[in-house]
C-alpha cells in the first residue's frame, strides 16, 4: 500500500516504538489526522521536551529535569543508604511505596554475558566511586529478581564486601523472572524490609 510521504513518515515513527507492529502504526497514524491540530501540536511538544528537557542525574543516574535530581538533592533523605536498581522506572515503583528514604543509584541495565554486556557497559564503576567518600554505610540491592538482575546482584557484592558496607539484597516474594517496575506496592515494600545480608 502507497501513502502520501508524511503519513509513510509517521508510521514509520511509530513502528520504532516497542510494541507496535505496522497494523496498529498504520492504525495511530490515521488516527492522528483525525485528531485536532491543537491536541497535535501539545503530543509533538510533549514528545520534544520530554527529550530535551530531561536528562540524567550526574549522581545516581535517574532521569531527571534537574541535575542533581530532586532525591539526591533532598537534605532530609538519609545518604548513608543507596539503593540499586536497573532502570529508572524502578526508582517510581520504589517511591511510590514512600517508606524508602535513602538514595538510589541506576545501573541503567543488568550484567549479561550472553548479550555481551559487562559491569563496564552499565553505572557500575560510578556506583563504587559513589561509595568511596566513606559516607555509604548500606546498599540495598534491588536488580530484578532474573538471572541477569541476580547475576548483578552478586557482582557487585563481591566487589563491595572488602569495603565493610553492609550488602542486603531485596527478599524475594517478587515474582521471579518478573520486573520490578510490575510489583505491587506492598510486595515490594515487603521484599524491601525483608532484605537479607549478602
Ligand atoms: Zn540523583
Amino acid at each position: 500500500m502507497h501513502y502520501p510521504e508524511p503519513i509513510s513518515k509517521l508510521i514509520d515513527s511509530f513502528m520504532k516504538l516497542p510494541g507496535i507492529g505496522p497494523k496498529t502504526a498504520v492504525r495511530l497514524a490515521f488516527f492522528v489526522l483525525e485528531m485536532n491540530d491543537d491536541d497535535v501540536l501539545d503530543f509533538g511538544k510533549a514528545l520534544v521536551n520530554a527529550k530535551r528537557q530531561l536528562t540524567y542525574c550526574s549522581i545516581c543516574n535517574h532521569i531527571t529535569d534537574t541535575d542533581p535530581c530532586r532525591i539526591c538533592s533532598d537534605s532530609h533523605r538519609d545518604d548513608t543508604v543507596i539503593c540499586v536498581v536497573q532502570d529508572a522506572k524502578d526508582v517510581i515503583a520504589i517511591e511510590k511505596m514512600k517508606d524508602y528514604t535513602g538514595l538510589y543509584h541506576v545501573l541503567h541495565g543488568a550484567i549479561s554475558p550472553v548479550e555481551g554486556i559487562g559491569p563496564e557497559d552499565i553505572k557500575v564503576p560510578e556506583l563504587l566511586k559513589r561509595l568511596q567518600d566513606d559516607k555509604v554505610t548500606e546498599i540495598i540491592l534491588a536488580t530484578d529478581p532474573t538471572i541477569e538482575g541476580e547475576a548483578t546482584a552478586m557482582y557487585i557484592a563481591r566487589l563491595v564486601k572488602p569495603t565493610g558496607i553492609r550488602i542486603t539484597r531485596i527478599a524475594h516474594g517478587l515474582p521471579v523472572g518478573g520486573d520490578l517496575e510490575y510489583a505491587d506496592e506492598v510486595t515490594l515494600s515487603k521484599a524491601m524490609e525483608g532484605r537479607r545480608e549478602l
